[in-house]
């Protein structure tokens, strides 16, 4: 069991987005079912879709692996505004990061923007629930425009590569005033 982050994400009317949980099928249910319910908790309105598969598209054939950008951005086009979609997926992901081309990641987000794409591939087997969320709600952070917050505790603080979701317990105060999904 974890603790969820219960009404302490802000929102209003005016800037409310509604939230979708978009699984691909390798995700196993109890994992897909446990992310929904928390997310629930967070934001009443969160939908969860049926499984589709990531897009063709986004394989990256050298690396055996799917890019996380091109990822995001198909998702993007593909739903609207006012709606921000979350991709789950057990596949690895990756991005360019600085100098290196093809870097394995667990969660990219749009800054701002209407999707983001979270991983379990990198994460540890045991607790794998309690980190996909709060690399969730980081990347839900990226969605609402907030960048990488210095607080070793925060929600937003940049991985740097590593998995600290240990670490990560809440939003900061100045990062929680600043979401809006
Ligand atoms: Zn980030
Ligand atoms: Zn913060």
């Amino acid at each position: 069991m974890f603790l969820t982050q219960r009404r302490t994400i802000k929102t209003s009317r005016r800037s409310h987005r509604r939230i979708v949980l978009q699984p691909t099928p390798d995700v196993p249910q109890n994992l897909v079912e446990g992310l929904y319910s928390a997310l629930k908790q967070t934001d009443t309105s969160v939908e969860l879709m049926r499984p589709v598969t990531l897009p063709k598209t986004s394989y990256y054939c050298p690396r055996a692996r799917y890019r996380a950008g091109s990822i995001i951005h198909w998702f993007s086009r593909n739903h609207p505004a006012h709606e921000t979609v979350i991709v789950v997926t057990t596949s690895d992901i990756s991005a360019t990061k600085g100098d290196k081309k093809d870097w394995g990641m667990i969660g990219l987000g749009l800054c701002p923007g209407n999707a983001c794409v979270v991983s379990s591939y990198r994460l540890s087997k045991t607790n794998t629930l309690a980190q996909l969320y709060k690399i969730c709600l980081h990347e839900l952070g990226h969605t609402s425009g907030l960048p990488h917050c210095s607080e070793s505790y925060c929600f937003m603080r940049d991985a740097e590569g590593h998995n600290i979701t240990e670490e990560m317990q809440r939003f900061c105060a100045g990062c929680n005033r600043r979401m809006h999904i």
